[in-house]
Formats: C-alpha cells, sequence, structure tokens
C-alpha cells in the first residue's frame, strides 16, 4: 500500500463516519417510521426464516443502490469517490462518499414494507463488512464460490476503468443479481486492469475528491440545450450524450492504457509525521464518537471542522503543495490555542503539547524555506 494513497483512502472513511454522525439517525428513523406504519406482514424478529430473507433482501437493495449510483449522473458523482484510487487494497474499502449514503438509503426504504428494523440495520452493516475484504489483488480466485459470491476477482472487474470492465459486477455479497440481470463480466487473465477513474485525478485532497465531480454534472447541465437534455444530463449515465442510449455507446468511451500513477515522493520523517498526525485524527474522531451526544453543538462542529480542516491539510502535505507547510503551522497554533482554552473537549490533554512541538518545528521549517527563496533571489 502507497502512504499517500493508503492515507487519503482511511480519511475518506473517516469523513464518511463523521457525515454518519450527521445524517445516520435520520435514515434509520425514517425506515423504522415506514415499518411501524405501513408494513404488510408481521415476521417474527427472531425467525431463521426472517434472518436469511433479511440478507437477501438487503442484498438484492444493495445492487441496485449500487447499479444506479453508476448508470445516474448525480449518483455517480457520489459514489465516484470509491473509484477514485488507482490501487486496489483493504484501504480502498473504506474510501467511501459521505453524500451517498444520504441519497441511496431511499432504495432500501421497500424492505421496510416487511423486513423488521433490527434485521434490516444488522444486515446492512454486514453486507457492508462484507465488502471490506474483496479489496485486495491478493486473492486469484475462489473456485466454485465465484459462482454465487462476490469475489476480490469479480470486485477487481468492477473498479477497473479498461473499457470491458465499465458498469460491471455490482453486486454486494452475491455476485448472481449481476448474471440474472445481465451486468457481469469475468476477469480476463491476459488484460491487465488499470485501477482509478477513466479521467483520473491528480489529488490526494479527500474534500476535494468527494465534491469536485458535482461540478462536472452541473457542466454537462449547462452545456445541454433543451430541458429533456438538461434532465437526462444529470439522471443518465455518466457517458450518456443526447441520441445516445441510457449509459452511452463504448465507441464514445475513452479506451483506458497503463497509465503512470499520481503519485508525490515525500522524505520518510514527513511521511512519518503525516502518519502521526493521521492517527491523532483517528483518535480525536474516537473521542467525538463517544462523547458527541454529550456536547455543545458549538463544541461537535468545532471538532468536524478540526477533523476535516486535518486531513484536508495532511492532504495538501502529501501533495507537497508549495504553502503546506504554512497551513500545516497555522493549523498546529490554532489547536493548540484551542485545546488550551478548552474550546475542543478533547479527553487527551496532552496533545496540546504535541500540536505545540509540531507548531514549533514547522516555524523553524518555514524560515528555512523563506531563507533559502531569499538567498536564491
Ligand atoms: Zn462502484
Ligand atoms: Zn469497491
Amino acid at each position: 500500500m502507497r502512504i499517500n494513497d493508503g492515507i487519503t483512502s482511511m480519511s475518506h472513511g473517516l469523513i464518511q463516519e463523521i457525515g454518519r454522525l450527521i445524517f445516520r439517525g435520520g435514515e434509520s428513523a425514517l425506515y423504522i417510521w415506514m415499518y411501524e406504519n405501513y408494513r404488510i406482514v408481521d415476521l417474527p424478529w427472531d425467525s431463521v426464516f426472517t434472518w436469511y430473507l433479511a440478507a437477501l433482501g438487503v442484498d438484492f437493495c444493495y445492487y441496485w443502490v449500487h447499479r444506479a449510483s453508476h448508470e445516474i449522473h448525480i449518483l455517480w458523482a457520489q459514489h465516484q469517490v470509491h473509484h477514485s484510487s488507482e490501487d486496489f487494497n483493504l484501504a480502498v474499502g473504506l474510501r467511501q462518499s459521505v453524500l451517498q449514503g444520504w441519497c441511496g438509503f431511499v432504495f432500501y426504504l421497500p424492505l421496510a414494507l416487511i423486513i423488521p428494523p433490527s434485521q434490516f440495520l444488522t444486515h446492512q452493516q454486514f453486507n457492508l463488512l462484507y465488502q471490506f475484504w474483496i479489496h485486495t489483488e491478493t486473492i486469484k480466485s475462489l473456485g466454485p464460490l465465484e459462482w454465487i459470491f462476490n469475489t476480490p476477482r469479480h470486485h477487481r472487474v468492477h473498479h477497473g476503468s479498461v473499457l470491458y470492465c465499465l458498469d460491471k459486477n455490482y453486486g454486494g455479497t452475491l455476485i448472481v443479481w449481476d448474471r440474472i440481470f445481465g451486468t457481469f463480466a469475468e476477469e480476463k487473465e491476459k488484460e491487465e486492469i488499470i485501477f482509478g477513474l477513466v479521467y483520473n485525478q491528480p489529488s490526494f485532497n479527500p474534500l476535494f475528491l468527494q465534491t469536485f465531480y458535482n461540478m462536472n454534472v452541473y457542466n454537462k447541465f449547462e452545456a445541454m440545450n433543451g430541458w429533456q437534455n438538461k434532465l437526462s444530463a444529470i439522471i443518465k449515465g455518466p457517458s450518456w450524450l443526447p441520441g445516445k442510449p441510457w449509459t452511452g455507446l463504448d465507441e464514445d468511451k475513452p479506451d483506458v492504457k497503463k497509465r503512470e500513477k499520481y503519485d508525490v515522493h515525500l522524505p520518510t520523517w514527513c511521511n512519518t509525521y503525516l502518519v502521526i498526525h493521521f492517527a491523532a485524527v483517528v483518535i480525536s474522531f474516537h473521542d467525538l464518537a463517544q462523547h458527541y451526544v454529550s456536547l455543545s453543538p458549538i463544541s461537535v462542529i468545532a471538532f468536524v471542522c478540526y477533523l476535516i480542516g486535518s486531513l484536508t491539510v495532511i492532504g495538501f502535505m502529501f501533495e507537497n503543495r508549495p504553502n503546506a507547510c504554512i497551513l500545516e503551522l497555522m493549523r498546529c497554533l490554532i489547536l493548540a490555542t484551542l485545546i488550551q482554552k478548552n474550546a475542543l473537549e478533547l479527553s487527551m490533554p496532552f496533545l496540546y503539547w504535541f500540536f505545540l512541538l509540531s507548531a514549533m518545528f514547522w516555524s523553524l521549517h518555514c524560515l528555512r524555506v523563506f531563507e533559502v527563496k531569499i538567498k536564491d533571489q
């Protein structure tokens, strides 16, 4: 795993979890309300039959959520985050969109007519967990299991940007849905899969990767003539063009060839520094997740800004942007001040010294950089 790409993937996972603290209750509340008011059967929540029916139902709905996320432009604008890594490893399994859950949950609502909420929520989590381990190039084939289950082999095809991989293998746990609905593609042994987006984004900034694609949808909408085409620019596939089928024609799609992965080389000390600061963000998130119910709204907002701001600056550092060290100096200074003033209710006060020492280091570093620049001039 490359450190810059791996940390970017994990940053997306954290941002999604931060979003969950804000959104998740709403989705579940709506499901429970639907179930309590409109269910058509009363299945016992603790029966084996309900258990398997819920597993199948959740996986079936996942197939359609996922397919819609690829074949509806505005949903793809969110889901593309998961495909934005040029690597294929377990960390990519954590690279998720913060907004996707909020637009995709409607696909699960029909289940509320039948499946008890406790079963639904459990299987939704199982389904998500299952999809973690299939992000690997290590496992080549699982023999007869490949017929029924979604496996690393099938999911590699899903993450490919070469022509035969596009819009294929949407399944969550089971691959049978793809076989039934005609979206299945077998991995080709002789053709190397190029991972990532068709038009790859050279960035390690998680906030940018989460949001940039919405602008593409807006630009396509603006460029279209007539309301019918404008609407199609939003709801049809990303490759749709006027007069063409819903997901576009293969001949209009770029044929992605082997390309150099976006990478920026940083010295080992800098990578180590960024890994430690990323770990501090993870620990702080854990703090927030445990205590956010008892925190004041201002503290929660300050916390969320701290986490997302930190992940963004860490991304800038991985990109080696010219002003990244100044931003990092400011971030550390602001955080040390906030902790000292008790505005961030962190349960680990030693982080004050951690950020203060980091700020001192970066002020010396920035001075050195400026000194070199002045000397050069
Ligand atoms: Zn996908
Ligand atoms: Zn995936």
